[in-house]
């Protein structure tokens, strides 16, 4: 048996896993078209070793020596939309058709060139090469250039230099590619096993970049609400005590919580779905009036919490009135006219979270019961004597 042979049906193997694994995670993952085009990448590069192994065993180069030339450079050249759909961003067509156009050119001229001149095998490998360096460039230019986004970077700046290597070796050794006796030398030995190990590697890195991807958008989606697009209760709840108890918060920190008055007559006057705009639109409202570093959520039916940084007793009164107010004054067509009420209270490294929304929540029972449309402070004594409230 050709000593080439073992590590050619390997990678006939291992590439055939790789699509599988893609596939099965396209069909976890259906938001996603990334993995289906590396599903397509390595299912293009099962073929490869396949035609190689069948162009040996039956000499037919004229009809296997194109297949193997295509479906190696199909597989390089479907990971560069992979790679943007993979990191979100839009996937350059004009890109891919040169790359496509290259690959047709290079295959028509290349294989009709005696092997082992340097000009067959420069417009052989020019479609390799360029397709490599386009997919370490997609990465480099939309990945958040992570350690492991510039580990594949540099995987694919391997395989675009090995490409090249390979070819010198192969003039050197006197054993270009497509030789009958192919499977019988060192080169094919060599070159199937240094090949066979880039693209495991470059194929696992991204499997393994996917399903982070993968679980980083299912945590999004479990801490969103679907209505405001806000957090939910569990993803404020967690970010609001990571942020006072962790190290990366600004104290001191206030906590605001804000309920709807009346909502119900709301959904009984004008509809369930007049509501539901109603929410969405004091969800944006917020994000308008707030500071941008206010961490904001939803966390009930008509209810919603702020954790304000570096906000002093004063500046939460100051902020949960101008929430008040911006409110009464909204001029949202969609929107009927509505009222809120909001309890304040300051939270501390000191006390667990939950603490703090209970005395929140105290506070703004008490707005609710003194007549509702006002702000109280579980705090109030804290406050400055010099400090008037706007409006109780
Ligand atoms: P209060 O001033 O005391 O807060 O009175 P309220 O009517 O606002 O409060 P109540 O707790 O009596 O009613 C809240 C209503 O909010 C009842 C519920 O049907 C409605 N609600 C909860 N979630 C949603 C939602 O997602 N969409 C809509 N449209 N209504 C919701
Ligand atoms: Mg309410
Ligand atoms: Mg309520």
């Amino acid at each position: 048996m050709p000593a080439a042979t073992f590590p050619i049906v390997m990678n006939a193997v291992v590439a055939a896993l790789f699509a599988a694994s893609y596939l099965a995670l396209a069909l976890l993952h259906r938001g996603n078209t990334a993995p289906l085009w590396f599903a397509a990448s390595f299912g293009a590069i099962v073929i490869t070793p396949l035609a190689l192994l069948a162009q040996s065993y039956t000499g037919w180069v004229v009809l296997f020596a194109p297949v193997i030339y295509l479906s190696f450079a199909a597989c390089l050249i479907l990971m560069v939309p992979g790679l943007a759909v993979l990191y979100r961003k839009p996937i350059p067509w004009g890109l891919v058709t040169v790359l496509g156009i290259v690959t047709v050119v290079s295959a028509a001229l290349a294989l009709q060139l005696p092997v082992n001149t340097l000009v067959r095998v420069v417009s052989y490998q020019t479609p390799f090469v360029l397709a490599t360096a386009a997919s370490c460039w997609v990465v480099l230019r939309d990945s958040p250039r992570r350690l492991r986004d510039l580990l594949l970077a540099g995987l694919f700046a391997l395989l675009c230099m090995h490409v090249p290597l390979k070819a010198a070796l192969a003039i050197s050794l006197h054993t270009g590619p497509h030789q009958i006796n192919y499977m019988d030398t060192p080169f094919a030995v060599v070159a199937q096993i240094s090949t066979g190990i880039l693209m495991v590697a470059t194929g696992l890195l991204i499997l393994v970049i996917s399903v982070l991807e993968l679980v980083r958008e299912t945590l999004e989606v479990a801490d969103t609400d679907a209505l405001s697009g806000l957090l939910n209760r569990r993803g404020f709840e967690q970010r609001a005590s990571d942020l006072v108890h962790g190290r990366t918060g600004a104290a001191p920190f206030a906590l605001l919580l804000i309920d709807i008055d009346h909502f119900k007559a709301i959904n009984d006057t004008f509809g369930h779905g007049v509501g539901d705009q109603t929410i969405r639109g004091f969800g944006d409202m917020l994000q308008h009036t707030l500071p941008q570093s206010a961490l904001i959520g939803r966390v009930g039916g008509e209810e919603f919490a702020i954790l304000l940084e570096r906000a002093s007793p004063e500046m939460a009164r100051l902020q949960a009135e101008s929430v008040r107010l911006a409110i009464i004054g909204h001029d949202d067509p969609d929107v009927p006219p509505f009222t809120v009420s909001i309890g304040v209270a300051l939270a501390s490294r000191e006390e667990p979270l939950l603490a703090t929304l209970e005395r929140a929540d105290a506070a703004l029972y008490e707005a609710k019961r003194s007549g509702r449309n006002r702000v109280c402070c579980a705090e109030e004594e804290t406050l400055p004597h010099n400090v008037v409230p706007l409006r109780r």
